[in-house]
């Protein structure tokens, strides 16, 4: 039988980027050098781009817009029709970068369909948006697809370690030798990777990921998933709730409320679980009285273990595999920052946009909804800086 050709192995595919990268030739100036190409870097280079700036990302992986793939297991939940600024950990900022009420959304989805994008929503009544290929990587590879017709440099393997007013030192992964790019406008886009000398930044910490807790038989539960009510609670005053999934695991909770807890949970706060919170306590009273227990109403294999399901509560430990986490707080203080254009108000040429900046939201779109508008604003205002000193 005739074998079609031979899939290149991890190792082959990394020497034929890495040659790639080496062949990537660099101007020895540009209008705007992008120092990151993920989600927001990638838009702000396309953004300049299209202004008319000549424009280098320039990129420490060996391609661009990697880490896309991974969001949304895998799928992309690019924003969501309900963005609101109350959902950042700076509103007012937020509000002034992504516009009122859900302007962002439809200026992202407009960005995608000019992209060649097809949209669609998780459910009728859901208001996440995800490509309707389902697959993250359409998400990526219309971004790279446009900022190649754009006229972008991306160049990869190299990593930014220094920047000046008007140049980017950065190293070649390929060959670890220094590199200097002189630039009229520099985009900050590396997420958590670096921070330029001369601005203030939160320190980074993980968010969006489980949480370790103590005080119930964790061990016992791991794998068992419930809908439930969670109230956090910190010195008995509720901080938060909300309702959805909670998973359990060996060392805590996990599931989408839980992520969204990680933002605001301290070590030593308490989580108290509904786990049957479509059932008011009268009408859960008399189904335990029927049933002789609550394995009517929840999964029985928890009931064996919880019994009262309807207050168990447990106490936060700390956050869990942080280095999976979905998103970092803390970043370059936004009161450094014009939010009409991104651009640090001292330091006239150097803008920033995505994650860098101190601004994180929960699960459901907001994130990268926040990456690829300021993405927008920053790319933007950085090809008009340019050209208006050009
Ligand atoms: C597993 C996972 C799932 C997620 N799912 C969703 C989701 O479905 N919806 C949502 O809204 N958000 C999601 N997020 C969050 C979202 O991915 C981020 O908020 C978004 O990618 C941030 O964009 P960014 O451009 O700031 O950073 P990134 O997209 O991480 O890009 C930063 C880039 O900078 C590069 N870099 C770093 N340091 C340097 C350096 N010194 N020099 C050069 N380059 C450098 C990195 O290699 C990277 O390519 C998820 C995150 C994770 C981890």
């Amino acid at each position: 039988m005739a074998r079609g050709p031979r899939k290149p192995s991890r190792a082959q595919l990394r020497e034929q980027l890495l040659d790639d990268a080496a062949s990537t030739a660099l101007p020895d100036a540009v209008d705007v050098c992008v120092c990151g190409g993920g989600a927001a870097g990638l838009v702000a280079a396309i953004c300049a781009a299209e202004a008319g700036a000549s424009t280098v990302v320039l990129e420490r992986d060996l391609a661009c817009g990697r880490p896309i793939l991974a969001t949304g297991n895998g799928r992309c939940n690019l924003t969501n029709l309900d963005v609101r600024a109350g959902v950042y950990n700076n509103p007012a900022f937020a509000e002034e970068v992504l516009g009122p009420g859900s302007l962002a959304a439809n200026d992202v989805l407009g960005f995608f369909d000019a992209c060649g994008l097809a949209t669609g929503f998780e459910s009728e009544d859901d208001s996440r948006v995800y490509p309707l290929s389902d697959q993250a990587s359409s998400v990526r590879e219309v971004l790279l697809a446009r900022a190649e017709r754009a006229g972008v440099t991306m160049a990869c393997a190299r990593e930014v370690t220094d920047i000046r007013t008007g140049a980017v030192t950065f190293t070649e992964l390929f060959s670890g030798r220094t590199g200097r790019l002189a630039a009229t406008s520099i985009v900050l886009a590396v997420r958590d990777g670096f921070v330029p000398e001369g601005i203030d930044a939160e320190p980074f910490s993980p968010a969006l990921c489980p949480l370790a807790c103590e005080g119930l038989p964790f061990e016992q539960l791991d794998g068992r998933r419930a809908d439930a009510r969670v109230t956090l609670l910190r010195d008995g005053r509720a901080v938060a709730q909300e309702r959805g999934e909670v998973l359990f695991r060996s060392y805590g909770l996990s599931g989408i409320v839980i992520f969204n807890f990680s933002r605001l949970a301290l070590p030593g706060d308490t989580l108290l679980l509904d786990l049957a919170p479509l059932v008011n306590e009268e009408r859960f009273a008399s189904m335990v009285a029927a049933a002789g227990s609550a394995r009517g109403v929840i999964d029985p294999a928890i009931v064996e273990v919880l019994g009262d399901v309807k207050r168990v509560s447990c106490t936060v430990v700390g956050k869990e595999q942080t280095d999976r986490a979905q998103v970092r707080q803390g970043g370059l203080l936004t009161t450094q920052f014009d939010p009409a254009t991104l651009m640090v108000r001292d330091i006239p040429g150097l803008f920033a946009a995505g994650e860098v900046l101190d601004i994180d939201g929960p699960c459901g779109g907001y994130n990268l909804t926040w990456a690829w508008k300021s993405g927008m604003v920053a790319g933007a205002a950085a090809a008009d800086y340019a050209k208006a000193r050009a």
